[in-house]
């Protein structure tokens, strides 16, 4: 069971540690790409805790729907609409939502998921958030399979993300700015999968 208040506070931790990790995620993204994924991130989110108080007491869906629209409306880049998409595809099962039981998290997480794969149309091993959210959805519905609690899946879910993120260094980039540099794109983890990654690590802490 995750009730509002967490997503609520699940979403002021991810402002919290994009305004943390800025500085680390702008440096990945100025070793392959232009150096502003930190920049945008935090900047979307400030301006999600801008919106916030104002959506507080309504239902879960419009709380993640109006945080897809602003993330949309600030980051920019490539970025921007992605995880813009996550959020906004996330609310359409959670619309009139005042809690969600674990197969309702299982189901806003997958939509979002899948709404960022056909949005950014990148494919497992091309270096981007995606290899993250792939795997994330993987371990997601193993969790569903094997009937874990919201806590264990989520914490499955962290360390496959942490492991995913890892595989992206050895990667050479396929989609985004990144791919611009070909094989000088080896040897980097991606920035957006690290975002990625912070995003299930603030939801897990939520819970565990
Ligand atoms: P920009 O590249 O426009 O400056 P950001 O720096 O904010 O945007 O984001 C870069 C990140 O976006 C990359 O690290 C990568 O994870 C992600 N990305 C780029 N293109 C795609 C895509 N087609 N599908 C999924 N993720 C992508
Ligand atoms: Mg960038
Ligand atoms: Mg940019």
């Amino acid at each position: 069971e995750l009730t509002k208040q967490q997503i609520v506070s699940w979403l002021e931790r991810c402002a919290v540690m994009f305004a943390e990790q800025r500085d680390f995620l702008t440096q990945l993204d100025s070793d392959i790409g232009d150096g502003d994924h930190g920049l945008n991130m935090n900047r979307g989110f400030n301006k999600v805790m801008e919106k916030l108080p104002s959506v507080a007491d309504k239902d879960i869906g419009f709380i993640l729907k109006t945080t897809g629209m602003t993330l949309l409306a600030s980051i920019g880049g490539a970025s921007g609409p992605l995880f813009g998409t996550f959020f906004i595809r996330a609310a359409q099962s959670t619309d009139a939502k005042q809690s969600l039981n674990i197969d309702e998290v299982h189901q806003m997480l997958s939509d979002g998921i899948k709404g960022i794969e056909m949005r950014g149309k990148a494919e497992p091993g091309d270096k981007t958030m995606c290899d993250v959210w792939l795997a994330v959805e993987d371990e997601l519905s193993q969790a569903r399979q094997q009937q874990l609690s919201l806590p264990q899946a989520l914490e499955n879910c962290v360390e496959r993300a942490n492991r995913a993120l890892n595989d992206t260094i050895l990667m050479q980039a396929k989609k985004g700015r990144a791919s611009y540099l070909g094989e000088r794109s080896i040897g980097h983890q991606d920035p957006g999968a690290t975002s990625a990654k912070i995003m299930m690590e603030a939801l897990y802490q939520q819970v565990g």
